[in-house]
């Protein structure tokens, strides 16, 4: 096993603190007992509170990776004999497609090439047209390109319309503004290991009371991934399954560690965080592929430069300790990405653009 402290430009998992790991060391603990239901309903109430939700709000925990939310809210939420209206402008937006698909619900999507950020007068214009959709799913921060969708927006709309909205916000719960109460807002899904700055195992929705309530009686799709059973054994103090013990205590800490910091600093410590990583990539010749305007402060895709490749460069950054990401699918063959998450300062992003510099020389590439 290695024991290097990679710096990981990849969009999560991110760095943690020194405490977060170290609350994974906890003495082993039972599920079912009061020590560990304390865990669990403490990081409930913090989420709700650090995501400014208010009194109607909840948060429901799944063991698993991130899609395990989004797959939660995708199958619980769309009633029998209605349809999801899908915003896709990235792998994220797609996976959802996959997972209605996946479920047998019928979905429509509204599609967009991965630069262009969606437009809430489509997304009116096509409830209008489709009266069946109940809910429209879309990506705040598709983590495909480091792209903003305009999910208030989108919200609004939906909510004149009559329409209900699930929002992916994995990459961007607490790294970028976000008023989970907008419009018709009722799921906001994200997981412990972006920018909350925790480790990989748990995600979770935070939803409207009202909503979850109105999932009762209705049939599940899936046995493990159902909301409402989630929902209803957490507010009694219980869990359906075996969740990630160890995972929940260090998420607890990273929670604290949130509170401490301040959301709005966060947001602010990653915007600085950005400015310095593009700043500085610029210097060296490289260019930001999304669209000003439509940029978050997380995540930026740059395009390689002539006579780069993905794989050398990352290579020669991994032997300065850095992790660079590639991108998906073709992207991979003209850009890459680097995200600025984690426990990553303004100062530490100089450093990852000094790394650039000096691996652009070691593999003898200037910019055009
Ligand atoms: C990371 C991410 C997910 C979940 O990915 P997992 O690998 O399942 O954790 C979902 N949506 C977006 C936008 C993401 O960035």
């Amino acid at each position: 096993m290695s024991r290097t402290e990679w710096i990981l430009l990849n969009p999560g998992p991110a760095n943690t603190s020194p405490a977060v790991k170290q609350a994974l060391v906890t003495p082993d603990l039972c599920h079912r007992e009061p020590e560990f239901f304390q865990v669990m309903r403490r990081c409930r109430e913090r989420l709700v509170r650090l995501a400014c939700g208010g009194g109607d709000w909840s948060a429901v925990l799944f063991t698993g990776s991130g899609t395990a939310s989004v797959e939660a809210a995708v199958c619980s939420a769309v009633p029998p004999g209605r349809s999801l209206l899908v915003v896709d402008n990235g792998v994220y937006g797609d996976r959802m497609v996959r997972i209605a698909r996946a479920h047998g619900i019928p979905a429509e999507v509204l599609s967009y090439d991965i630069w262009t950020p969606a437009a809430p007068a489509d997304v009116a214009r096509v409830l209008r047209a489709h009266p069946e959709v109940s809910h429209v799913a879309v990506v705040h921060h598709e983590t495909t390109t480091g792209l903003l969708n305009p999910v208030a927006e989108i919200a609004r709309v939906a909510e004149r319309e009559g329409r209900r909205v699930f929002v992916d916000a994995m990459s961007s719960l607490f790294g970028e503004p976000l008023d989970v109460t907008a419009g018709s807002m009722d799921f906001v899904t994200a997981s412990a290991n972006k920018c909350m700055q925790g480790i990989p195992g748990i995600s979770f929705v935070l939803a409207r009371r009202g909503a979850l309530e109105a999932l009762k009686g209705q049939a599940p799709r899936s046995v493990y991934l159902d909301l409402y059973t989630h929902h209803a054994a957490q507010e009694k103090d219980s869990t359906p399954f075996t969740p990630a013990v160890q995972v929940l205590c260090a998420m607890e800490q990273a929670l604290a560690e949130l509170e401490t910091e301040g959301v709005g600093r966060r947001i602010e410590r990653y915007a600085e965080n950005a400015r310095v990583l593009r700043a500085g990539m610029g210097r060296l010749g490289f260019e930001i592929l999304v669209p000003e305007g439509a940029r978050s402060n997380i995540l930026t895709t740059f395009r390689l430069l002539p006579g780069l490749g993905y794989d050398p460069l990352h290579d020669a950054m991994k032997r300065r300790g850095y992790i660079i990401y590639a991108g998906q699918g073709d992207i991979r063959t003209y850009a890459f990405r680097v995200s600025n998450m984690g426990t990553l300062t303004p100062t530490d992003m100089g450093r990852v653009v000094e790394a650039f510099a000096a691996s652009l020389e070691e593999l003898g590439c200037r910019a055009a």
